[in-house]
């Protein structure tokens, strides 16, 4: 699943060539660097895998979103609809832009459910926000032509599914922007780093310099440079670039073993009747980072949940988790944020102290998702497999 687990000789050349010419930053020195743009390269790299005009990155994948907020025009008095299952950076970042998170249901997909988006949409929402969840894609069709009817920003938090598609386009390259998370865990990993991807050249410009205080990057020198906006530091270093650089370079092995790896868990998985699975737009698209199916009921996936931990095997059970569902985001429903809060943004948040997501706990209940390791032998991944089905039997 991440990829930490193959690190190696790539990750250490691309490391090195840095170190030997001591500049760490991406900017400037031009004279000492010896022709060494690791960042640049990296965007680069990016862009072509990803078929995008545009990369810029970032410190994180949560400063990737607070950028691409601001640089979509997205700030106070807007909403912005996002769903009740995704990691906490999503709020996060729609708070510090100081707009309104507006929770919608999860369908089978585990994420955005189209019919609850268009039931949300209110004359202050500006922007939907579908996150593309363990490594697979949310309904774009559906959500693109929501966004186009009510003239909508799509900003898709594709942070935990890079390099996976839907229907032939990378998942980030379909809305307005899309951004990318480099954290430990993901996909691709630079210990943190992230990304906002957009095909808009206004975005992109607005990214490059609201990432580093505003430059405009147009100057001779950094010293040149004009600002015609106020930025922050979310720069990446040129060593996180370095380590993502050799990475991204091997995204397809890595998908490829992914792949191999979920198919066997998942046909020992689906010989189990009670078991259904995470319903995929596109099934050609998944990156194949998770196996996340379905119990009969709530009680059953918890029996199950336990069973699969004993037996050695990482289960996640979201519904109790306080990463990534809201059921346990108490620090969410009480709007426990430090800033002052505006009034109007404050009473917004007055729904959440009492608001029940049935919809969302009858998906989210009954639902397990597996990491798919990408380290794993063949023989070790059919082990597993087995285990995981004895598992599941024996908790029934
Ligand atoms: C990891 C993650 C982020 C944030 O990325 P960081 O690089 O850890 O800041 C945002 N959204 C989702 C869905 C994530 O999984």
């Amino acid at each position: 699943m991440p990829g930490y687990e193959l690190f190696g000789e790539a990750e250490r050349k691309e490391v090195n060539e840095v170190l030997e010419t001591g500049i760490l930053m991406r900017y400037g020195f031009d004279g000492s660097r010896k022709g060494i743009w690791k960042a640049k390269e990296l965007e680069n790299e990016i862009s072509k895998k990803l078929k995008v005009r545009y990369t810029q990155l970032t410190t994180s994948g949560t400063s990737a979103l607070t950028t691409a907020m601001a640089a979509l025009g997205i700030g106070a008095g807007h909403e912005v609809i996002m769903p009740t299952f995704t990691f906490v950076a999503s709020f996060e970042s729609i708070f510090s832009a100081g707009a309104i998170p507006v929770l919608v249901d999860v369908d089978d997909t585990l994420t955005l459910d189209p019919k609850a988006v268009e039931a949300a949409i209110t004359p202050n929402t500006k922007a939907v926000m579908p996150v593309h969840m363990c490594g697979a894609m949310a309904d774009m069709d559906a959500l693109k032509a929501i966004c186009e009817k009510h003239n909508l920003l799509l900003l898709e938090d594709a942070c935990q599914s890079f390099g996976a598609s839907y229907k032939g386009k990378a998942l980030g390259t379909i809305g307005h922007a899309g951004t990318f998370s480099f954290d430990f865990v993901k996909t691709i990993t630079c210990a943190e780093g992230g990304a906002v991807v957009t095909n808009d050249a206004d975005v992109y410009t607005k990214c490059d310099g609201y990432t580093d205080h505003g430059h405009d990057h147009l100057g001779v020198d950094r010293g040149a440079d004009q600002h015609p906006f106020l930025g922050y530091n979310y720069r990446i270093s040129e060593l996180h670039a370095a380590v993502g650089l050799a990475q991204v370079r091997r995204l397809d092995d890595f998908l490829a073993v992914q792949k191999a790896h979920k198919k066997i868990l998942k046909d020992a998985v689906a010989t189990i009747p009670e078991v259904t699975f995470r319903r995929l737009p596109d099934a050609a698209g998944d990156s194949a980072t998770f196996l996340s199916f379905f119990l009969p009921t709530e009680q059953t996936a918890r029996k199950a949940a336990a069973a699969i931990k004993a037996a050695g095997i990482p289960a996640f059970f979201w519904f109790d988790n306080n990463w990534h569902y809201i059921r346990q985001w108490q620090h969410f429903k009480q709007s426990a944020v430090l800033t002052p809060f505006a009034a109007e943004l404050q009473q917004a948040m007055e729904v959440y102290k009492t608001k029940e997501f049935p919809a969302s706990d009858a998906i989210i209940g009954r639902c397990i998702s597996t990491p798919i390791n990408l380290a794993w032998t063949e023989e070790e991944t059919i082990a597993r497999a087995e285990k995981l089905v004895k598992a599941i039997k024996d908790s029934l």
